[in-house]
C-alpha cells in the first residue's frame, strides 16, 4: 500500500470538496470569467473558507465505520446521525444533501435493510454514492477484485442501488485500488478497460450488459484526449465520473487536478472531491498545498481518523479474504473429498506449487477466473500476510490459501508463462500448506 495513502486520499477528497463548495451550481461560463484559484469562502452556501460538504461527511462516516470492521448497520447509523444530528459536519449543520441520498438515509433511519434502502430507478443515478465510496478502496486493497465489487455494491446500495451507480463506484474504486498499489495512471486505466466489461457479467448478465453502454466513453482509450467542451460535470453519476477521471488524467499535480475539476462548473464540489481523492493518493500528501490543508475545518480530527483507519486496516488481516470469501458462497467440500484429493496430489507437492493448485482446484471447486491476472498480485500479498500472521490454520483457511496460490499460477498461465518454475516464496508457502494439511488430516 502506498505510504500515507489513506491520509492523502481523505485530505485530497476533502480539500477538493471545500474548494468546490462556494461555487457549486455555477456554470462553466461564469467560472471561466472568474475561476477559482484558491480556498475561498461565502458563495453558494455562504460558508467559511475550508468548509466541506456532504461528500466529505459521508466519506468520513464510512472511513470511521471501517475502523471497527465492515458493518453496514453501523454505517447506516452513522449516516442517520449525519442527517439528523450533523455528525461529521464542519460546524454541526448539514447544508447540502441530495434528494436521493436524503430519501435513502431516511429509509435507513426508519429501519429499512441497508442494502435495500437506496433507490434503484434510472433517475436515482446521481453521484451520491460515488462521492463517498473512496474508503472502500483502502478497505478492499488486498482483496480479490470480485470481492471488492461485492463490497462496493453493498455500500453503494445504502443510498444508490441502481447498477449504473454500482458500476461507476466499482470503476472508481478499481482505479483507486490500482494507484494505491503503485500503478501509474495509464496502467490503471488500461487495467480498467481490460476488466470492467467482465466484472459483473456473470452474475448480472443481460441487465448488466445493457448498463455497460453508459461506460463506453470511459472505456475508450481516446477518452482523455477529448476537449473540455465534451466533458459534462453535472451531478449525474456518469458525468461526474467522466469529469473526475478526465481531470485526473489531464493534469500532473494535485492542485491543477482539483482546480480544473472545480472550474468545469456545475457539481463543482463533488467532481473535485472525487478527482481530489485520486490525485491525493497519486501525488501524495506533500503535493497538496499546505495552506489548503490548513484551511479545512476539523483538520486535526480528519488526520486522526486517517491514522485510526490505517492502523485498524493493518490489524485486520484475518478479515481479508476469509469472511468475505464466505459471502461469495464458495463451495465447501467434505473432509472426505479433501482427503481423497490430498492423497492423490500430495506426490506432486514436493517441490512445486502445481500439486497444491490441483488439490485446491479439485477440492474446493474454485472456477478458473478471467480476473486471475488482476487478482494475482493482491492474492500474493494476502497469502504472505496470512502465512506470516496466522498460527491457527483450519482446513478451510488452508483451502483458501491453496486457492490463492492456484490463482497466482493461473494468472501466469494467462500470461503465457506457466508452467514455469515457481518462485521461492511460493514454494515455501506451498510446502508449509502441505505440511499443515498433513497435520490436520
Ligand atoms: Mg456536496
Amino acid at each position: 500500500m502506498k505510504k500515507d495513502c489513506i491520509l492523502s486520499g481523505l485530505i485530497g477528497l476533502c480539500v477538493g470538496d471545500a474548494l468546490g463548495v462556494p461555487v457549486e451550481f455555477k456554470s462553466r461560463d461564469e467560472l471561466s470569467k472568474n475561476p477559482v484559484e484558491s480556498m475561498i469562502g461565502n458563495g453558494t452556501y455562504n460558508q467559511l473558507a475550508g468548509t466541506w460538504s456532504d461528500d466529505s461527511s459521508l466519506t468520513f462516516c464510512l472511513a470511521e465505520s471501517l475502523c471497527t470492521g465492515y458493518d453496514l448497520n453501523d454505517l447506516s447509523l452513522k449516516f442517520c446521525r449525519w442527517l439528523n444530528e450533523g455528525y461529521w459536519t464542519p460546524y454541526g449543520k448539514v447544508f447540502d444533501v441530495g434528494i436521493s441520498t436524503k430519501k435513502a438515509i431516511q429509509n435507513l433511519c426508519n429501519g429499512k435493510e441497508p442494502t435495500r434502502s437506496g433507490g434503484n430507478k434510472e433517475q436515482d443515478n446521481g453521484n451520491g454514492s460515488l462521492m463517498r465510496i473512496l474508503p472502500i478502496a483502502f478497505f478492499t486493497n488486498d482483496m480479490y477484485v470480485s470481492t471488492m465489487v461485492k463490497v462496493v455494491e453493498e455500500v453503494s446500495s445504502l443510498t444508490h442501488r441502481h447498477n449504473r451507480s454500482i458500476i461507476a463506484c466499482s470503476a472508481y474504486v478499481f482505479i483507486a485500488n490500482n494507484i494505491i498499489r503503485g500503478k501509474n495512471k495509464k496502467e490503471a486505466f488500461r487495467l480498467l478497460r481490460l476488466n470492467l466489461p467482465f466484472l459483473f457479467s456473470k452474475e448480472k448478465g443481460e441487465e448488466y450488459n445493457n448498463e455497460l453502454k453508459h461506460f463506453k466513453r470511459i472505456l475508450d482509450k481516446d477518452f482523455f484526449n477529448l476537449p473540455a467542451e465534451k466533458i459534462n460535470s453535472s451531478g449525474y453519476v456518469i458525468d461526474t465520473l467522466e469529469a473526475a477521471f478526465w481531470c485526473f488524467m489531464n493534469n500532473d499535480n494535485y492542485k491543477d487536478t482539483v482546480l480544473s475539476a472545480v472550474n468545469l462548473g456545475e457539481d463543482t464540489d463533488t467532481v473535485a472531491a472525487i478527482a481530489g481523492g485520486l490525485a491525493g493518493i497519486y501525488y501524495g500528501i506533500n503535493n497538496i498545498p499546505k495552506e489548503w490543508i490548513d484551511a479545512i475545518a476539523r483538520k486535526k480530527e480528519i488526520i486522526y481518523l486517517a491514522k485510526k483507519l490505517d492502523e485498524s486496516l493493518k490489524k485486520r488481516w484475518s478479515y481479508i479474504g476469509f469472511e468475505l470469501l464466505d459471502r461469495i458462497n464458495i463451495k465447501k467440500p467434505s473432509k472426505h473429498i479433501i482427503k481423497q484429493n490430498y492423497e492423490k496430489y500430495i506426490k506432486d507437492c514436493e517441490n512445486e506449487v502445481r500439486g497444491v493448485l490441483q488439490f485446491s482446484a479439485y477440492s474446493f471447486g474454485y472456477p478458473e477466473s478471467d480476473h486471475a491476472v488482476v487478482d494475482a498480485g493482491e492474492v500474493n500479498r494476502q497469502v504472505w500476510r496470512y502465512y506470516h500472521a496466522n498460527k491457527k490454520f483450519d482446513i478451510f483457511s488452508l483451502g483458501h490459501l491453496c486457492t490463492a496460490v492456484f490463482f497466482i499460477s493461473r494468472a501466469r498461465h494467462h500470461q503465457g508463462s506457466y508452467p514455469k518454475k515457481p518462485e521461492e516464496g511460493e514454494v515455501a508457502i506451498s510446502k508449509e500448506i502441505v505440511r499443515r494439511i498433513h497435520q490436520l488430516l
